[in-house]
């Protein structure tokens, strides 16, 4: 037992200085990062709305731009409206596509949004910007995925981006410094449950 003790007392001392190496090593970024929240798991936009919140708590200066559920009510806008001060909001998109069954429509909101997109991350007056479902404008075909991708690297280096939505293309993980697949363990969806006010919108 002892002995046991020991090895691994000593095996944990080892494994905390490998990290604090490692830590020592990496250096700060000097620039903000390209992060992209994807596959078809649960939380996406609530990855991404928790690390505006973090980042606002810090005093950072936020914005949101959400590309598609321009008309749905959701507890995330109910709350954004509340602070009006701490967080800038573009909600560009139109409802869902099926719901709006009008392409050019679809692709003039998703146009305008990029351009928003383009002013707040070129400004240079913000350390974070979420383009939420940006991934799935450009999956329907609505945005130019080149465009997009020289866009995105072409912002200011004080501003982090994260993209988010399913079927981010291969073209912008390349480019990403940060990548994260949200996969499907389980989901109350396909138990027949509803979407949920407060958990899912
Ligand atoms: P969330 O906003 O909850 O973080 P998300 O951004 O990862 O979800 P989206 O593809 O944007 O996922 O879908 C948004 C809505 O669809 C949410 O109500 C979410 O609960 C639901 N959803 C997400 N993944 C699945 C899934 N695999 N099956 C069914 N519904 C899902
Ligand atoms: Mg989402």
């Amino acid at each position: 037992m002892n002995d046991n003790n020991q090895t691994h007392r000593e095996k944990m001392k080892q494994v905390k200085a490998d990290h604090l190496a490692r830590v020592k090593q990496n250096k700060k970024s000097d620039r903000g990062l390209l992060m992209i929240h994807t596959g078809d798991g649960k939380g996406k936009s609530t990855a991404a709305f928790g690390t505006a919140l973090r980042a606002i708590g810090w005093g950072h200066d936020v914005a949101i731009v959400q590309y598609v559920k321009g008309t749905w009510k959701t507890g995330e806008k109910e709350f954004f409206k509340l602070i009006p001060d701490l967080l800038r909001l573009e909600v560009m998109g139109q409802g869902f596509t099926w719901e709006t069954q009008d392409r050019q429509r679809d692709i003039a909101a998703a146009t305008k949004a990029w351009e928003v997109s383009c002013d707040i991350m070129n400004s240079g007056d913000y350390d974070l910007l979420v383009l939420d479902e940006l991934n799935i404008v450009l999956r329907d075909g609505y945005l130019d995925v080149d465009m997009v991708r020289q866009g995105l690297l072409a912002r200011h280096p004080r501003t982090t981006v994260i993209v988010t939505g399913r079927n981010a293309p291969n073209s912008l993980i390349k480019v990403a410094d940060l990548v994260t697949s949200m996969e499907k363990v389980k989901h109350p969806f396909d138990a027949g449950i509803k979407a949920a006010r407060g958990i899912d919108f």
